[in-house]
């Protein structure tokens, strides 16, 4: 490769909103094989929002260990607000629509555990949100709520379930929306004969309802933030792929670091964009198809 047309490259991607940081990546993305996306923030916008909710009070009406909803939500909207995960946002947001004047009680012993959930002692109490494994890990029986549970998930809806002092409280379903452009892009790649997969650490129903929406039908989903890393290192090893990863999240970096080509969300976390080659400024997954092209275009002008 020549200097000059890689400086060129360069410019050429900056002006089209993609950021290159190194010469090799420019280089390295024509021979791009496969493809891996992150889900929320990547290929969805990343700002869930609380579309149903379904409380233990509907079932058994009359049972002592089940909060009332402001109450409950109160203590939601505390664990929340300590934890930067973007479903937290949404239930902070939520339980301030449900309480105008809502104060935020203090939250003792906060943990978030990656790929899980949240929780705390709120009140006195303790209190836990997160993923319906991770329930059943706790020994909290979550199924009387799998009906409701199965049809969110089917709508693509990410469920989150809230247990006070080890008694199941309620089910909450949080939507997130396609990017404009996520499915045109996907094909895109595809008819460039990349595979295109989804990696997220969301559950599997949820993940595969998005796939269909966007075309993507290989699917890594309950994928452990750790565990992210070792699977973009199985496709190179063996798959013997060069493999690009594309995602927003903290949870993200280690995989975009280990990817061939890491490209990262630009209105993600700094930590993804400090971990990967490329930026993608505003977000379009087009940005992906301009890159491949830009780095096939570049190197024919050298050859
Ligand atoms: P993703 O790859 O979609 O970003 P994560 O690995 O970060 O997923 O999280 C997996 C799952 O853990 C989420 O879908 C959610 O169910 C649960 N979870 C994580 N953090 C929180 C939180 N702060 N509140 C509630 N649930 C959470
Ligand atoms: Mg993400």
């Amino acid at each position: 490769a020549t200097p000059t047309s890689v400086t060129v490259g360069i410019g050429k991607g900056a002006e089209n909103g993609i950021l290159i940081k190194a010469a090799e990546s420019l280089e390295l993305a024509r021979q791009i094989q496969t493809i891996v996306l992150d889900k929320t923030g990547t290929i969805t916008q990343g700002k869930p929002v609380v579309t149903d909710t379904s409380s233990m009070l509907d079932l058994v009406p009359t049972s002592a260990n089940i909060l009332a909803p402001l109450a409950l939500w109160r203590s939601i909207g505390a664990l929340e607000s300590n934890s930067e995960h973007p479903l937290a946002e949404a239930l902070l947001q939520y339980a301030r629509e449900q309480n105008k004047d809502l104060q935020l009680p203090t939250v003792g012993r906060f943990e978030a555990i990656a790929g899980s959930g949240v929780k705390g002692i709120v009140e006195q109490q303790q209190v836990l949100i997160g993923t319906q494994r991770w329930f059943d890990e706790m020994n909290i029986n979550s199924a009387v709520f799998q009906t409701q549970k199965d049809g969110w998930e089917d709508a693509g809806k990410t469920v989150v379930f809230a247990a006070v002092n080890g008694h199941l409280q309620a089910a909450i379903a949080v939507a997130d929306t396609v990017k404009p452009n996520s499915a045109k892009a996907i094909q895109t790649l595809q008819k460039m004969g990349i595979e295109v997969v989804m990696l997220t650490g969301d559950n599997q129903r949820t993940a595969k309802a998005i796939a269909d929406r966007v075309g993507i039908t290989r699917i890594l989903a309950e994928v452990r933030p750790d565990q992210k890393a070792q699977t973009i290192r199985t496709l190179q090893v063996k798959e013997k792929k060069v493999v690009a990863m594309v995602g927003d999240g903290i949870n993200d970096a280690p995989a975009l670091a280990q990817a061939d080509v890491g490209m990262a969300i630009g209105t993600g976390t700094d930590v993804a964009i400090a971990a990967s080659d490329i930026t993608l400024i505003s977000g379009d997954l087009q940005g992906i198809v301009t890159a491949i092209r830009l780095s096939r275009a570049t190197m024919q002008n050298i050859q």
